[in-house]
């Protein structure tokens, strides 16, 4: 900690809410820049939409959901047309306030004119959401999980899922809601902050009783009863994939714009909480995506009216500690220098027997020396001395177990690019970031100007007689002031990337009419690609000449 301002570089900085501090040059920051705003209720549900509208099946684990007050003809139009269409439909919705937390301003509604317009919809947005009305129980209770994801590297994305997390049980038993009932958060809201005080939460020394049980005890019960947990977690890591997949477009905006390109800066890599429901037919459904998931291994009992006391929580401590100490493990700068050393070698010699780095076990490979290996000393306690543990590399054949051989396996498994392949075709939003990227021009900001875009449409050649330059440029200023007036980020102006891909998809329309809206997006792509790879090719010529 450094409470007077920090002196001296640092191999992991571990910032305690976001990444805010623009004078690291080296090392990994465990905050990725715009993380925070990336996975805000709204942001993370319009990214979520426009998955959605590319991949309709692929993206159906997250409830429809409508962002107030822009969006609220829309949802009154829509729901008077599913009800009309399904007269049976009777759905109940969620909404909560953008950035609210803990279940902070939450409500559920069975009407869209039951939303409470009065002063704070105006002042807050919020979401509004379909609610699962079929939840899956386990003792009558409706019940949510916190999974630990690392997002380990953005570029190329490397993506680790931690094997157990949380479960966190209502503390009224469950009933579908009617308008009796819809006001009774213990019933219907998991979350802890608010079910902590009720008088039937149970603190439990146990994994598998009481208000917060750890899920590798729910994935039992559930195999007991014969669930196919297996497919179970395949859903789980195909659903996070996704909705990362989701968030790197914005995510890279905000990372070229705090750490440019060919500067120096750190790396970041980040610890994210995925707050996920089962639905009873064990489908998972993503609630939230948390930026600083709560770390707390020990919560506060009221020993005498008005006197509390810090006590250990053994469910948290057991997933927690755990997590915290893989990714430190799999942080170590040492590794890497160690990993960089290796491949220099195996390109010197033109040797590459054995498996590769990344097929070992990432704690196989031994403790190394110097300030990480203090780290994880202080941290795992059961070496003696940070001086008895050899280097990567040095430990010869005979030696007594690396330090870390101590250490429990790894729970932190990773995903991606382990399942790449089958997920790589949904990274197309990705492709429009990056040329927005290429074309955004001055380092450090995140929205396009009006000549960027021209010099978009001109060098992908884009503009013909049917769509004139003057029609580029109104597409750019109807774009741009629909979504600055939404008021998300008044500190620049431009045109952000959310406008930028609506843009991109209405040119793909515009040009490839027949196909569905993915194959559009996609040959889109295809040709701005190519044209540009192209021009680039001519500049490198006439650079030669
Ligand atoms: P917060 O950030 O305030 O905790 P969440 O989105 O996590 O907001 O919602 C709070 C709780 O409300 C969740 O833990 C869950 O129990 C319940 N909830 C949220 N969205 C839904 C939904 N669409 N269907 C059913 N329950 C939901």
């Amino acid at each position: 900690q450094f409470p007077f301002g920090r002196r001296l570089p640092c191999d992991i900085y571990w910032h305690g809410v976001s990444f805010h501090d623009s004078n690291i040059f080296s090392g990994q920051v465990n905050k990725f820049p715009g993380m925070t705003e990336t996975v805000r209720k709204i942001t993370l549900s319009r990214a979520m939409r426009t998955m959605r509208d590319l991949f309709p099946l692929e993206y159906n684990f997250y409830p429809r959901s409508w962002i107030l007050p822009e969006e609220l003809p829309l949802f009154v139009a829509e729901v008077r047309t599913m009800k009309d269409s399904n007269p049976s439909w009777k759905p109940t919705f969620i909404v909560k306030p953008d950035g609210g937390c803990q279940g902070d301003g939450i409500y559920l509604i069975k009407d869209p004119s039951d939303i409470r317009l009065t002063g704070s919809i105006q002042s807050r947005p919020a979401v509004v959401q379909e609610y699962i009305c079929k939840p899956l129980l386990v003792d009558k209770l409706k019940f949510d999980i916190r999974l630990y994801v690392l997002l380990k590297s953005l570029e190329p994305l490397e993506i680790y899922i931690a094997k157990d997390g949380l479960s966190r049980f209502c503390t009224e038993p469950y009933q579908e809601p009617t308008l009796k009932n819809l006001h009774q958060v213990f019933m219907h809201l998991t979350n802890y902050s608010l079910n902590i005080h009720s008088g039937n939460f149970i603190h439990s020394a146990s994994a598998n009783t009481g208000s917060k049980r750890t899920f590798s005890s729910i994935l039992c019960r559930l195999s007991s009863r014969g669930a196919d947990v297996k497919k179970l977690w395949s859903d789980i890591i195909s659903l996070v994939i996704k909705t990362i997949i989701a968030l790197t477009p914005e995510l890279k905006v905000y990372y070229q714009s705090d750490i440019p390109a060919g500067k120096p800066g750190p790396t970041c890599f980040q610890i994210l909480g995925f707050d996920i429901l089962l639905m009873k037919d064990l489908k998972p459904v993503l609630l939230e995506v948390n930026a600083n998931p709560s770390m707390r291994i020990e919560h506060e009992q009221e020993l005498s009216p008005g006197v509390f006391e810090n006590v250990p929580s053994p469910v948290d401590e057991k997933v927690k500690v755990a997590v915290i100490r893989d990714t430190l493990r799999l942080m170590d700068p040492q590794k890497k220098k160690r990993k960089d050393t290796q491949l220099r070698c195996q390109g010197q010699d033109g040797l590459s027997s054995g498996p590769s780095q990344a097929e070992v076990s990432p704690w196989q490979d031994g403790l190394s020396s110097g300030p990480s290996q203090l780290t994880l000393c202080v941290l795992c306690r059961r070496c003696q001395s940070p001086e008895q543990a050899p280097g990567a590399g040095e430990e010869p054949p005979d030696a007594a177990p690396s330090p870390e051989a101590a250490l429990p396996s790894l729970c932190l498994k990773q995903v991606f690019p382990k399942y790449a392949r089958h997920f790589s075709y949904l990274r197309l939003v990705d492709r429009v970031a990056a040329l927005f990227i290429r074309f955004l021009g001055v380092k450090g900001t995140t929205k396009l100007g009006p000549t960027g875009f021209r010099t978009f449409i001109r060098n992908c050649k884009l503009s013909n007689s049917n769509f004139s330059m003057a029609a580029v440029d109104i597409l750019y200023i109807d774009i741009t002031r629909r979504w600055n007036s939404m008021g998300i980020d008044h500190k620049e102006s431009g045109m952000c990337l959310q406008a930028f891909v609506e843009a991109f998809f209405c040119l793909a329309q515009k040009k490839y009419k027949a196909l569905p809206l993915h194959k559009q997006v996609l040959s889109l792509l295809e040709l701005c690609e190519c044209r540009l790879a192209a021009l680039h090719g001519k500049r490198l010529v006439w650079g030669c000449g």
